[in-house]
């Protein structure tokens, strides 16, 4: 015999709990951490459900941070990067603690300031196996890194390639007011032809260590 659910329906927003925050499905939220040390979850919230005491729950899609995933924070990984997870929950909206937004990676660069509730991805992330999507991404300068937002780079006007400022000794108040700079593989002083395979796209792996990670 079927046991009776509890009646749910499906509702269209739910208000913030002690703010006038309204959240809708394909919001993105921050969510209170199971421990209190740990900066709050990001979500995108896919669903809002009510049952019929007035309880709200919502379907969230968790956000990943780089400390959460199975590869850990690595170098290129920005202040503000999220993975987007292929991991769904159900969790109570008392969780909720505010509104986020989750930008692409190409708009956030474009923002004039970020804000706290501003973060950004470039991966989907799968939770099981810790693999990325896409799983090759660009790399530039010599140290042969993808781009961290979050680093101050310079383009080389021969090659152009993009350059951190510290692996090519310069501070970044010297960039500011660089107006034009040549790598040391086109600077004029050393004017050689330049090699095709400086020019030629280079990518790396997005490894993945076997250690896994719960939340
Ligand atoms: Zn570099
Ligand atoms: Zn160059």
């Amino acid at each position: 015999m079927a046991k009776a659910q509890p009646a749910r329906s499906t509702i269209d927003y739910y208000g913030i709990k002690g703010t006038n925050k309204i959240i809708r499905a394909g919001d993105c939220v921050l969510m209170r951490p199971s421990e209190s040390s740990k900066p709050p979850y990001v979500a995108k919230v896919e669903k809002i459900e009510s049952d019929s005491r007035g309880h709200v729950r919502v379907q969230v899609r968790w956000y990943y941070r780089p400390e959460e995933s199975i590869g850990g924070r690595r170098q290129f990984h920005g202040a503000k990067e999220v993975f987007l997870s292929d991991h769904y929950d159900m969790q109570s909206a008392d969780t909720i603690e505010g509104k986020c937004n989750v930008h692409s990676f190409k708009s956030y660069t474009k923002l004039d300031a970020v804000g706290n509730e501003d973060f950004f991805y470039r991966f989907e992330y799968n939770s099981s196996t810790g693999a990325f999507n896409p799983d090759r991404v660009a790399v530039y300068c010599k140290c042969e890194m993808p781009y961290n937002p979050d680093d101050l780079m310079v383009q080389c006007e021969g090659c152009s390639d993009w350059f951190h400022t510290h692996c090519i000794n310069m501070t970044p108040e010297e960039a500011e007011k660089l107006e034009h700079f040549f790598c040391q593989s086109c600077s004029p002083e050393d004017q050689k032809k330049l090699n095709s395979s400086h020019n030629a796209s280079r990518h790396i792996e997005m490894k993945v260590d076997t250690k896994r990670r719960r939340r």
